[in-house]
């Protein structure tokens, strides 16, 4: 199979034996999983013999790195401090158990302030990754950028750089760039792509991007909404999206879609993008 790292999101309820064996059912060669359920409940054991198996899968499949994503009920910028110390202690966790499977890279939505403001949220946020990141090693972590519904943090780039620059050791810290969250927050990647992408590598630097969210938007651009649509269906549209795909820079990411889809349905997208991009 090619280089292109193209998966979708993929339930790890049996395994990662299972959905390594799904991923590639439905031709993907990435897959991305939740690390334990959103309610953000304790993660299940990792099993080392089912790892072992995945990472046969993997290699005989080429496949590129995993996406993990954390519970996006987890908000480490919560202006609760019962809220945010037990967001940190999913995050470490998380952290730790990542590191054993091969090829993942970890994501989490930044979080919402709720209220109390930005940069109070922010500080929250870089605190806790502080915490977090003591060297540069480890696997790759990522602020997911999100579309700005509420009060989320991290739907500008500007947000992000801060976060990122806040950070004692941010030489693996990166981001995981949503198609459809970037065209809601205003982003125009349909109508002006070199733009955005060159507006973001003057304020994060586009070497930091380590992994891509592959969605259409059900809503309209700048709308703040955050409801993805399948590929085709949405106000982004195909070309604009393989164009997207199809950027230098990106070149061996993992590509993860997240459209309503069951795995049939993401079969026939990931069969349609391999054939387009
Ligand atoms: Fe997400
Ligand atoms: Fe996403
Ligand atoms: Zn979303």
């Amino acid at each position: 199979m090619s280089d292109l790292y193209l998966g979708c999101h993929i339930s790890i309820a049996n395994g990662f034996e299972a959905a390594a064996k799904d991923a590639v059912s439905i031709g993907a060669n990435s897959f991305q999983f939740f690390t334990r359920n959103p309610r953000g409940g304790s993660a299940k054991a990792l099993d080392e013999n089912d790892l072992k198996a995945y990472e046969e899968i993997a290699q005989e499949h080429n496949f590129g790195p995993l996406l993990a994503h954390a519970p996006y009920t987890m908000n480490l910028a919560s202006a609760k401090e019962r809220v945010r110390e037990f967001a940190l202690e999913v995050l470490l966790d998380d952290y730790e158990r990542i590191k054993r499977i091969k090829n993942a890279r970890y994501l989490f939505h930044p979080g919402s302030h709720v209220g109390q403001g930005v940069e109070q949220g922010i500080e929250y946020i870089v605190t806790a990754l502080n915490k977090l990141l003591k060297d540069d090693q480890g696997p790759w972590i990522m602020l997911e950028g999100m579309s700005g519904k509420g009060t989320e943090i991290g739907y500008a780039f500007d947000e992000l750089r801060q976060i990122i620059q806040g950070v004692n050791h941010s030489k693996r810290l990166g981001v995981c760039l949503d198609t459809c969250h970037m065209h809601s927050a205003g982003y125009d990647i349909v109508n002006d792509l070199p733009g955005v992408l060159k507006e973001f590598d003057e304020k994060i630097g586009l070497d930091k991007v380590r992994g891509v969210h592959i969605n259409d938007n059900m809503n309209q651009f700048n709308s703040r909404k955050d409801r993805h649509a399948k590929i085709g269906e949405g106000s982004i549209g195909t070309e604009a999206i393989v164009k997207f795909m199809q950027t230098p820079e990106f070149k061996g990411l993992p590509f993860n879609l997240e459209t309503p889809n069951e795995l049939d349905g993401f079969a026939a997208e990931i069969k349609l993008l391999r054939s387009l991009v």
